[in-house]
């Protein structure tokens, strides 16, 4: 059983005094805050963290990352705060925990195969700092280890999300030693009487092509020694899984498969690298098209070698050619980055220079081979914050651009969802439609039959989807008020005389079409509707059939009668009303005609429009319809004495008189008096009479008037 004294004799090659010291204050502290605890085995709880410190200092990295190690179950299993962590071991500590419990918060979310792969880009984008992820894969790596006293279900669903997860994650960081245990533990547990039978049937292949594989490994040693390269050869084994899953993915049988002999020949220097390939090829015919070169082109993850496949007498031969030092990398991946150089400067605590040196190799990595911008697109980390993963209520996981909010969530789950969006939840809780989301959330949209998008939502979401299908409705739906309006406006002035548009024959019909160059009589009806014909002159055209067009247009302007319209709704892309003077049923009305947006609704009483009211050409007449069900925003403005409670006491009137506030602000005060501007909604002017005498019986109000 792995002690803190061996663990720290181990660290002594690495690292120096002091910071072995944290690592075992670490220790200590987890030891005391998981006292109590036991592992399913009946082991003291200490043992698992302590084993985990132990893979990491394999890998040897830093102390930060060995002490989080000790403590990456404090938070989530003791109750003890990441502000006592960061108090007793630092910042940087601290917010490693902080990471690893936040992962361990996010698993066993979603199993589905499919997501797979964006649960791995989700796990390494909630990871600020890539050690989270070190840590985290050490930990699955003991728990592995240690699967056995678990339930078998629960074995299954560790085992399945190792498999999906963490061993790709290990494997595209590069770190290979893990990565292939991962996997080998995670198949051991899933299909235990398969492992076992290619696992042996590994064994007795070994033991029969035994001469074979040393005849080859002896001609190839006796080639390098006569060719004075230094190094060592070594057969290499594929690891259990990755037979399996090319068995499976290919149809092919273990023999098949097996018929492969694989050798790695390590040697000094890039230069040997390449005579070592001269050399393996000159022993060995190459199969065309099986050479690659990642010594000059590096893989994504910083994995360099030489691969070749020669003709052996039977079989074929793989060859992998690389330096002591490209091997190290292969094993440790990512890991090697932060290891210890042992250099007079105190590197290993100058978290900076670490990182820096991360950084400038992706960035070096990306200019070298085109993989690396896979790379850099998968291995997301604050510095490349450009992609969230949100969980639907479902648990499916929704890839979404940073910056991204439940409207664009809901586009990308669906056009229909995100178009009768009306709210929506954000972790179980109400939350704005604007709020910019975080990887993790689990966001529900909620939705209702008949509901709309916003033309106000343009203005925060920031998906390409969310936006064109937004504009797209908003745009359709100004067609489709345009039209209605044009039509009701053309309708009412036909009316004038004695017509309807039935009335005309398709031939003049065609023919004030070509007059006016539209393509159509719904184009025409269009232009109408927002404004940019009158409809009038339209009726004139259509109703004298056996006269001359023009001649109509200048009649058209002598004796020329406004048209009259209802209006039977608060909303409307082309028929609005406007906010200076904000109408209600019952006020007098008038529709202030605005080229190319359609007809804004102004009162009478408005100083906009008072001077031109009798103005055909910019108005027409407008009129309330009956029963109208919408409610309409109107302003107010309240003066009260000032005393606590006051607001309160509005709000409170405004809704016993059914009344709905929409705004409150208090505009100016002194040291008795406030005035307060209100935006409350209401259906009519008989409601806004009975609510603004709610208000006026208040006793702290001394005045009031609406504002227009
Ligand atoms: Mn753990």
């Amino acid at each position: 059983m792995p002690t803190i004294d061996a663990l720290t004799e181990r660290l002594r090659h690495y690292l120096d005094g002091p910071q072995i010291q944290v690592v075992k204050r670490a220790f200590y502290y987890a030891e005391q805050a998981h006292e109590g605890q036991y592992r399913q085995s009946g082991e003291p709880y200490i043992t698992h963290p302590l084993a985990v410190a132990n893979v990491l200092a394999e890998l040897e990295l830093d102390f930060q990352c060995l002490s989080a190690a000790m403590l990456h179950d404090v938070i989530e299993d003791t109750g003890i705060p990441k502000d006592a962590l960061s108090h007793q071991f630092g910042e940087p500590i601290a917010e490693l925990v902080d990471g690893v419990s936040k992962l361990t918060q996010i698993e066993f979310k979603s199993k589905a195969e499919a997501q797979a792969e964006n649960f791995q880009k989700m796990t390494l984008a909630m990871a600020k700092d890539i050690r989270v992820i070190l840590v985290k894969l050490a930990d699955r790596l003991h728990n592995m280890r240690t699967l056995g006293p678990l339930r078998a279900e629960k074995r299954r669903r560790i085992a399945t999300e190792t498999l999906d997860i963490y061993a790709p994650i290990a494997n595209r960081l590069g770190i290979h030693r893990i990565y292939v245990e991962l996997e080998d533990l995670g198949f051991n547990a899933m299909f235990p009487m398969r492992a076992r039978y290619i696992k042996e049937a590994v064994r007795k292949l070994r033991g029969s092509h035994f001469e074979v594989i040393e005849g080859i490994k002896h001609k190839l040693e006796f080639k390098m020694k006569e060719m004075g390269i230094p190094g060592r050869i070594l057969g290499r084994e594929k690891h259990l899984y990755s037979i399996y899953q090319k068995m499976k993915a290919k149809g092919r049988s273990f023999h098949d498969i097996m018929d492969v002999y694989a050798f790695r020949i390590i040697t000094d220097t890039v230069d040997n690298c390449y005579r070592t390939l001269g050399m393996v090829h000159s022993v060995y015919k190459p199969v065309p098209g099986r050479f690659k070169d990642y010594v000059a082109l590096p893989k994504a993850n910083g994995y360099q070698s030489i691969h070749t496949t020669l003709f052996g007498s039977r079989v074929s031969i793989e060859v992998q050619i690389r330096t002591e030092e490209m091997d190290h990398v292969a094993n440790t991946g990512i890991a090697a980055h932060w290891e210890y150089k042992n250099q007079e400067a105190g590197i290993a605590t100058n978290q900076q220079i670490r990182a820096q040196k991360w950084v400038s190799d992706l960035l070096e990595m990306r200019e070298r081979s085109d993989d690396s911008l896979e790379f850099i697109e998968n291995v997301k980390f604050d510095l490349f914050p450009d992609e969230i993963y949100i969980f639907t209520p479902k648990g499916r996981i929704m890839e979404l651009p940073g910056g991204a909010t439940p409207v664009d969530f809901a586009y990308a789950i669906h056009t229909d969802i995100g178009n009768s969006t009306v709210a929506c939840r954000i972790n179980k809780n109400l939350a704005s439609l604007s709020e910019p989301l975080k990887s993790g959330q689990t966001v529900e949209i909620i939705t209702a039959p008949g509901a709309k998008p916003k033309a106000s939502w343009m203005q925060f979401v920031t998906t390409g989807k969310a936006k064109s299908n937004i504009r797209h409705y908003l745009k359709s739906q100004r067609q489709i008020e345009s039209r209605n309006l044009g039509k009701r406006l053309l309708k009412k002035c036909l009316q004038a005389f004695d017509k309807t548009l039935a009335d005309i024959p398709a031939k003049h019909v065609e023919k004030v079409l070509e007059h006016n160059q539209s393509p159509g009589i719904e184009a025409l009806l269009e232009e109408i509707g927002l404004g940019n014909r009158m409809a009038y002159i339209v009726a004139r055209q259509l109703a004298f059939d056996n006269e001359k067009i023009e001649e109509q247009d200048s009649k058209a302007n002598q004796d020329y009668k406004q048209p009259s319209l209802m209006v039977d709704g608060a909303n409307g892309e082309v028929l609005m009303l406007a906010h200076c003077c904000k109408p209600i049923p019952g006020d007098p009305i008038v529709g202030l005609i605005n080229r190319g947006s359609g007809v804004m609704i102004h009162s009478e009483a408005c100083n906009k429009v008072k001077s031109i009211l009798h103005d055909s050409d910019q108005c027409i007449h407008l009129s309330w319809a009956k029963n109208i069900a919408d409610e309409f925003s109107v302003a107010l403005r309240v003066g009260v004495v000032r005393q606590r409670g006051v607001i309160a006491e509005l709000a409170r009137a405004v809704s016993v008189a059914d009344g709905n506030i929409e705004k409150i602000h208090v505009e100016e005060q002194n040291a008795r008096m406030s005035v307060v501007s209100l935006i409350i909604k209401v259906q009519g002017r008989n409601h806004l009479a009975k609510v603004m005498k709610r208000l006026r019986n208040l006793r702290v109000v001394t005045s009031i008037s609406r504002l227009k």
